[in-house]
Parts: C-alpha cells; sequence; structure tokens
C-alpha cells in the first residue's frame, strides 16, 4: 500500500485516560455498553508517554484526552497539569479533551479545565443508536466475502486522520479503537514505549485487531442494522463477564 500509516501515526496522540463512562452506550468504540471497565492510566503512565513524546525526533502537537468518559479520572487535575507542563515544551501544540456532557459531575469538571484546553462534546442521542454510532460489536471475520480481506491496511477512520495513535493502561495503539479491542480480545499487543512505533508495528497491530472492528465493515461495503452483535462478539461479551483478560501495563 501507500504507507498511509507511515505518515499517519505521527499526527495525533489521543490518551483513552479512562474506561469509565456514565453512558455505557451499547454501540460504543471501546465496548463500554457491553465490557464496562473502571480501568484506568496512572499519572505516571501519562507523564511516562509525554515524556517519551518529547524524546522524539518530532514530539506530537496534537494531544487528544478521550475515554471512556475522561472528566470521570479521579485525577483530571493532575492530568491537565501534566498536559500544561507539556504545552510548555512544545509550544505549537493543540491539545483537546473529547466528553460527552452529560450529567452534573462532568458538567462540573469541564467548569474547571483551563481555557487553553478545547472541549470537544460528543453528545450522544440515545444509548442504543443514534446519530454518534454505527455497528462496532461486528466482527469482519464472522462476515463471508470480508473475512479474507487484508486487515493491515486499518480503515479509513485511520486513513482520514479521524483517529490518532491510541494509549491506554496497556500500551500504544494504532488507534484507541484498537486498544480498547486489545483490552478485551487479550492478545497483549500494545506498544510499551513511544519511541518504539512504526507503521510496521502498527500494521502488524492492525493485522491482529481490524478483524473484531465493526468500523473495518463499512469500508468493505457492508452497512449493518446498528444494534448487530455478530457471534464472535457474543462469545468475546461472554468471555469477559466470566474471566476478563490480563494484559501487560504500559
Ligand atoms: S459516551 Fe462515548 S465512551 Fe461513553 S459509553 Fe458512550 S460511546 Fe462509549
Ligand atoms: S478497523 Fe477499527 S481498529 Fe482497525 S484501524 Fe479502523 S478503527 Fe482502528
Amino acid at each position: 500500500m501507500a504507507d498511509l500509516l507511515s505518515k499517519y501515526y505521527l499526527r495525533a496522540l489521543e490518551l483513552d485516560v479512562t474506561y469509565k463512562c456514565n453512558m455505557g452506550c451499547m454501540q460504543c468504540n471501546r465496548a463500554l455498553g457491553v465490557c464496562p471497565s473502571q480501568e484506568m492510566m496512572t499519572i505516571e503512565q501519562i507523564q511516562k508517554v509525554l515524556s517519551e513524546s518529547l524524546s522524539m525526533a518530532k514530539p506530537y502537537q496534537e494531544i487528544r484526552v478521550l475515554g471512556g468518559e475522561p472528566t470521570l479520572h479521579p485525577q483530571i487535575s493532575k492530568i491537565v497539569i501534566a498536559l500544561d507542563w507539556y504545552r510548555s515544551q512544545v509550544v505549537e501544540s493543540s491539545i483537546s479533551i473529547w466528553t460527552n456532557g452529560h450529567g452534573e459531575r462532568v458538567k462540573q469538571e469541564l467548569k474547571n479545565l483551563p481555557a487553553w484546553m478545547r472541549i470537544r462534546v460528543s453528545h450522544k442521542k440515545l444509548k442504543v443508536g443514534g446519530d454518534e454510532f454505527e455497528p462496532f460489536l461486528a466482527a469482519p471475520i464472522d462476515y463471508s466475502g470480508i473475512c479474507l480481506k487484508d486487515y493491515n491496511k486499518g480503515c479509513s477512520q485511520i486513513a482520514i486522520g479521524k483517529c490518532g495513535v491510541g494509549v491506554s493502561l496497556y500500551g500504544i495503539y494504532v488507534c484507541p479503537v484498537a486498544a480498547a479491542i486489545d483490552r478485551v480480545v487479550g492478545l497483549d499487543i500494545g506498544i510499551r514505549n513511544l519511541t518504539e512505533i512504526s507503521s510496521e508495528r502498527l500494521r502488524e497491530q492492525c493485522g491482529q485487531l481490524c478483524r473484531y472492528c465493526g468500523h473495518f465493515l463499512k469500508d468493505n461495503g457492508l452497512i449493518l442494522p446498528i444494534k448487530t452483535v455478530s457471534d464472535t462478539w457474543r462469545m468475546l461479551i461472554k468471555r469477559y463477564k466470566k474471566r476478563r483478560s490480563e494484559l501487560t501495563l504500559y
């Protein structure tokens, strides 16, 4: 392929600071409606990834803080301090937080954020479905005609730069959706140091994780009902409820 990944992966860093969310949407592309979690990145992990970015030849200029609902991280004020330090080091940096804007606590936390932090509100119209959603719990490997596709290229979410590189408490991934898939599937293939990132490593992650991702289907012409849960996801959800995967921490 024309190496889209080699251009993509230096664009933006997306930190899933917590998987805690006050909405639990069914089609959440972190699978939080069906496989809920209270897990979160520690302040040390956030400082680590920011420091690693600074040690790169070209530090990331765009940092997005996501989740889950990021304002529900109990140490959100310390996250803000860490990011303020980062922006003092990378003068042109742009830092944003992506929130569902839902509930009193979230609204209060948003009021406390500094003016330099751009707030992006992604209102979720309905817990099951709504304009913000497309089927996510539909694994491409469950659909004939798509199951044998080349997953190594990822999907248009990364080609058009909608996503950035994802960081979770389990490491660095091609996108935050891939990080969330791995927390359920348990392949444990997060990159452990940002300086080790390469298009080859990200392509390998795509090869192993995009096969579970509903976003891959639309690119391949398969439009499914919003509430679709495919066989593989039924199995993954059942297994998650019995026993969660143990992954190495970042
Ligand atoms: S608000 Fe966003 S993060 Fe939370 S469950 Fe819904 S889609 Fe997932
Ligand atoms: S198919 Fe899913 S996991 Fe793969 S690159 Fe696209 S959004 Fe990320």
